[in-house]
């Protein structure tokens, strides 16, 4: 597009309430946050810390820490304090965790009311100290732990029941006048879970957190986030993201990172445009994409990169791209902004594109 002109975006962003996690916003006005939850012992506070940061440094915007005992919530002060990024306690049933995430300074809770509803007062007092503090509260209503009344309504985790469970739980803070709330249902079907979200879009204008929840190993979990929240945000629906993988919290980060940027919703960094390969290829095409990858990853400039396997859609494609290369015969050519700038040996066709890529980023003033 022109300098300056936005990129394309699917849908216009629903329209919602808006709030503050610590320093970052949460809602329509505020561009989609990624978060990720630490599977340290929040009690070991320097392992907690220490995967904070790396979780800060691969983009995380937001961290939730589980909050199970009293040594956990000892431990929030620390975090909250030590933290780079805004640090939310995560906490179920023990509302006396809910106050000291609070008063620890935690950028938010996620607590779900309905849990803690037998002291009803308490409801009360959370809304009062969250409301003092300028905390915002999660519900986080996830279909493994749904309320037994909904569930016997329901006869199941259905999306109606889900979205009916998180509406009454905000209800309850509600009735005290606190709305400084988000919402997530999460369920591990993409199917049930997007009609759950739907449902809750069309009925409240609460900033909503999406998650498919125990969404799976590495492979099976990137793909049933990047589906749901793909048609999700296609309508506009989602504020905050939350990639659940089995794997490491990092590479929650890096998919729900790629999840928006693929959808223009944050700005691109570094992509690679390589071909498949067929039978046309004269050159390693998975080899040298994943070398080319690796020896740019970490670039903070937009840059499209272009691993093509002949001179077939080679060119073309190369062309398109900040920079490319189209192999054939033992040897690549490279092209910068559509012009070729060079023809150089297979084995130089790696060095000769990161090398590139630097002298780009640097005449970009990003290096
Ligand atoms: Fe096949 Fe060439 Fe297309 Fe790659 S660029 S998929 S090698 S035709």
């Amino acid at each position: 597009g022109l300098p300056g002109t936005p990129p394309p975006v699917l849908a216009e962003r629903r329209k919602t309430r808006q709030l503050q996690v610590g320093p970052v916003g949460v809602g329509s006005d505020h561009p989609i946050s990624v978060q990720s939850m630490t599977t340290t012992n929040t009690a070991d506070i320097n392992s907690t810390l220490q995967q904070i940061a790396e979780l800060t440094a691969s983009g995380c915007d937001l961290v939730r820490v589980a909050c199970p005992s009293a040594d956990d919530a000892e431990a929030l002060p620390a975090i909250a304090q030590k933290s780079k990024i805004p640090v939310i306690a995560d906490i179920h049933f023990q509302p006396k965790y809910v106050f000291a995430a609070i008063e620890a300074g935690c950028a938010g809770v996620r607590v779900n009311p309905g849990n803690i509803r037998k002291f009803d007062d308490q409801v009360a007092e959370i809304a009062h100290a969250a409301k003092d503090h300028g905390t915002p509260i999660r519900i986080g209503v996830n279909a493994g732990s749904l309320d037994k009344r909904l569930l016997e309504k329901h006869g199941k985790a259905t999306p109606e029941a889900l979205a009916e469970s998180a509406l009454w739980e905000a209800s309850l803070f509600a009735e005290h006048d606190f709305h400084d709330l988000k919402i997530s249902v999460k369920h591990n079907d993409p199917v049930v879970m997007v009609r759950a979200y739907e449902i809750l879009a069309e009925q409240c204008d609460y900033p909503l957190h999406l998650g498919v929840t125990e969404a799976g190993p590495a492979f099976q979990g990137t793909i049933k986030s990047a589906v749901a929240f793909g048609a999700l945000l296609r309508q506009g629906i989602g504020d905050t993201i939350r990639v659940s993988l089995s794997a490491p919290p990092v590479e929650e980060i890096k998919v729900g990172t790629q999840i928006l940027q693929s959808l223009n919703l944050r700005p691109r960094k570094l992509e690679i445009v390589s071909c498949p390969s067929c039978g046309r290829a004269q050159v390693d095409v998975y080899k040298l994409a994943d070398e080319v990858t690796a020896g740019l990853e970490g670039m903070e400039v937009p840059l499209r990169v272009a691993v093509m396997g002949c001179v077939v859609n080679g060119p073309g494609e190369a062309r398109e791209a900040d920079l490319g290369v189209a192999s054939g015969n033992g040897k690549g050519q490279i092209f910068v902004k559509g012009e070729v700038i060079k023809t150089v040996p297979e084995a130089q066709i790696v060095e000769t594109l990161i090398e590139e890529a630097m002298r780009i980023a640097e005449e970009n003033g990003d290096v």
